[in-house]
């Protein structure tokens, strides 16, 4: 018998839910509208058309309204350009999300920094980085706050403990490590060129992997009670970044996959629409 605990994604992110869900009801009374999250979607893929119907149905399930904007693979990045100028401006709208990733034609950074700070919910502005990075007001890159409010609600103190983060993509490992360097961790970043992983894993308290590569982390080679996040995911072998073959025998605690990264994920985008509101009607 263990102690492991299940870092349970799916609960955390419904309880959090029915909050968000009396928050929004709360807002649409006071100002006769309902938070609203404006989405892009460029191109046909069929995992990003997938990812956005999966956010706008949690949206409306917790009271928010969405605009789903579809444009065509080919469009240039100067009219992907004209309709965020146009979201920005319209004071509808709270959040806007543009799925990444877009089709190779078009400038992303671009387009990302081009979002208004106010309306950068989904955190990928280059100036929101900078000010979460430097502990200023700003909505976390979703992922990674939402593995932060993950941590938090079940009260895992990351102060001194050793934080390995395997990933440095702008949109998830290199915010999780600012994030994790906030709480005091002390904190590692990895990437492809990193030597010697396995020695890191070894002595790591907290492991939070993101490298989009299946399987790509054995539980076996991780610290004895240490923390794991696994924020990979994979549908065609609907696995994570981590083969958790024996994980209850190894770890304190663990994310599932499905059900422990993706839900915090969705819920953030839902938490940093509607404080984004809440910022605009100064609540
Ligand atoms: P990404 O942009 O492909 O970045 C992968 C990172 O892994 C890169 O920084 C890369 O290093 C590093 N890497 C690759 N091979 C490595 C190796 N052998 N050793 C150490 N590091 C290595 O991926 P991403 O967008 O961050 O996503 C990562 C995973 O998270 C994916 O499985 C994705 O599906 C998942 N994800 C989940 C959610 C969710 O809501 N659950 C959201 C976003 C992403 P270099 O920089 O050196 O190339």
């Amino acid at each position: 018998m263990n102690n492991c605990i299940v870092l349970d994604g799916r609960k955390v992110a419904e309880e959090s839910n029915s909050k968000l869900s009396a928050q929004a009801s709360n807002l649409t009374n006071k100002y006769g509208r309902k938070p609203c999250l404006a989405a892009i979607l460029v191109g046909d893929d069929p995992a990003s058309a997938t990812y956005i119907a999966m956010k706008e149905k949690a949206c409306k399930s917790v009271g928010l309204e969405t605009k789903t904007i579809i444009m065509n693979k080919d469009s240039t990045t100067e009219v992907v350009l004209e309709l965020i100028s146009a979201l920005n401006e319209d004071e509808n709208v709270d959040g806007i999300l543009l799925q990444h990733p877009v089709p190779k034609g078009i400038d992303e950074i671009v387009c990302f920094n081009n979002i208004s700070l106010n309306k950068d919910v989904d955190g990928v502005t280059t100036l929101g980085y900078g000010n979460m990075a430097m502990g200023l007001d700003s909505f976390g890159s979703c992922t990674p706050f939402g593995i932060m409010r993950l941590l938090e609600s079940y009260q895992i103190d990351c102060s001194g403990k050793l934080a390995l983060v395997v990933g440095r993509s702008q949109i998830l490992g290199k915010p999780m490590s600012a994030m994790l360097l906030n709480k005091n961790a002390t904190t590692i970043t990895a990437h492809s060129k990193t030597e010697n992983l396995p020695s890191l894993l070894k002595q790591a308290d907290i492991v939070i992997a993101a490298v989009g590569k299946p399987k790509f982390i054995k539980c076996t080679g991780l610290k004895k009670g240490s923390i794991l996040i696994d924020a990979g995911y994979h549908p065609i072998e609907k696995c994570g970044d981590v083969d958790m073959n024996g994980i209850e025998d190894i770890v304190s605690a663990y994310t599932p996959v499905p059900g422990g990264v993706g839900p915090m994920t969705i819920n953030t985008l839902i938490y940093n629409t509607i404080k984004s509101m809440e910022k605009t009607f100064n609540v």
